[in-house]
């Protein structure tokens, strides 16, 4: 049997589980759908960008040499659309002295002309003469041909996540189709005879299951559609079946019977199904019973059941996981913020404490006395009345776990104190 000596410490499991995390592979995937994903090549330039000289501003290709004096008026000769081209118009006619030509945001500078004036600095006279109020430098309000990004140079390199700007720069290349990390195959079996699935009645003594929702949504939020196996009994039988149909995926998550109950069979039926366990207990609170096992280069977790521990789990081991698979860093981003009221505890293992975290700068009130020095100072608070890991309702009102050292039993307020944002 599992002693408490066989417990780990979070950093060593947290290491344990990232050295079985390998990056998964490569996948091609239309440019809309990378969003959240890594690339896995760079992304080189196939032309200088912009393509042409282009108007950066509404208004008049001039040559500002004629704009030494000012007001001035110059003919205009023509009106140039975005997509148009003056010189392909009028067969390469360069624009001349004392001429300009009026010009949209986007639309390719005129032969001829070297700047552009905003349109609000104009004035229209009679029969296409402008009246030019004010002087322009050589190459004002002008985009200069490969200013942005020169012909084949690397504009986003492998290992950059996706984001919303990147997807219009790989478009703006005239490219389709990137390749990327693949995102792990996840699915997740809920387990213990008391779970019954919401929509459902609830007799005496069950109660719904709630976790399984969430780690559903979590992984969908990650972009990961996961594999929903739903709930099996604690009968070992029922178990070992259920349990033989989550080994195809990258990750498979268990959900409850990792505890010390009689009921709690699932380590047991995982070794006999062949999972390799890698540890049983991290000594950690919430969360102590967590499994974690590979079976030909799967990773399997089994996770306590209740809520807190659940999201708690997933926050500091699965996700992590989940990063380091599809080619992110795994980066618990810790930060330090400044506990608020006095926190006791007894010590043993390291305390993940639902907290809110509030930006000094949140406040209207702390802006007024400006202490330069305290901004972007994190504050603090436990939630009050949060009794332990059943209770979601104050998971819920946090933003953060604030971590409290294994040793610790009093940690007096506004001391620097650790924490996870979310
Ligand atoms: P276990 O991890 O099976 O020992 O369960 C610990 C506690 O979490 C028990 O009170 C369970 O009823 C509860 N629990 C287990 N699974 C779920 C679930 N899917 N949703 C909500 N609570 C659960
Ligand atoms: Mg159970």
């Amino acid at each position: 049997m599992e002693t408490e000596i066989d417990m780990i410490k979070f950093e060593a499991a947290l290491k344990k589980v990232l050295a079985k995390a390998d990056i998964l592979g490569i996948q091609e995937l239309p440019v809309d759908k990378t969003i959240g994903y890594v690339l896995a090549e760079n992304i080189r330039a196939g032309y200088d960008m912009p393509l042409f000289n282009k108007s950066a501003m509404d208004g008049y290709a001039v040559h500002s040499n004629d704009l030494k004096i000012v007001p001035v008026r110059l003919k205009c000769v023509a009106t140039i659309r975005a997509g148009e081209s003056y010189s392909f118009r009028r067969n390469k006619r360069t624009v001349k002295k004392g001429e300009c030509v009026k010009i949209m945001t986007g639309s390719p500078l005129p032969r001829g002309t070297d700047s552009v004036v905003m349109v609000e600095y104009t004035e229209e006279d009679n029969n296409g003469w402008i009246r030019i109020l004010k002087r322009v430098n050589p190459g004002e309000n002008v985009c200069f041909k490969g200013e942005d990004v020169k012909n084949g140079s690397v504009v986003l390199g492998k290992g950059m996540l996706i984001r919303g700007p990147e997807v219009a720069i790989i478009s703006s290349l005239g490219i389709t189709k990137v390749k990327v990390f693949r995102k792990p195959t996840v699915t997740i079996l809920n387990t213990g005879d008391e779970i019954v699935e919401p929509g459902n009645k609830l007799t005496y003594g069950k109660i719904y299951n709630s976790n399984g929702h969430m780690l559903l949504s979590l992984f969908r939020d990650m972009g990961i559609k996961a594999r929903y196996l739903g709930i099996a009994k604690d009968e070992e039988k029922i178990l070992t079946k259920k349990i033989m149909e989550g080994f195809n995926y990258d990750i498979f998550l268990i959900s409850g019977g990792v505890s010390m109950g009689d009921y709690d069979l699932i380590p047991a039926v995982l070794g006999k199904c062949g999972v390799k366990k890698m540890f049983h207990k991290i000594k950690i609170k919430p969360g102590k019973p967590v499994f974690f096992g590979i079976k030909e280069n799967r990773l399997i977790f089994g996770i306590p059941g209740n809520p807190v521990s659940t999201y708690l789990v997933f926050l500091i081991l699965i996700k992590p996981v989940i990063d380091k698979m599809m080619g992110k860093k795994p980066d618990l981003n810790i930060r330090r913020g400044i506990l608020k009221e006095d926190f006791k505890q007894i010590p043993g293992r390291k305390h993940f404490v639902p907290a809110k975290v509030i930006d000094k700068l949140d406040n209207p009130a702390d802006k007024l006395d400006n202490p330069a020095d305290k901004r972007g100072l994190l504050k603090v608070y436990p939630v009050r009345g949060y009794h332990g890991s059943a209770d979601i309702f104050s998971l819920s009102q946090a933003n953060a776990f604030m971590i409290i050292d294994e040793n610790v039993s009093l940690l007096r307020r506004n001391r620097w104190v650790n924490l996870i944002r979310w």
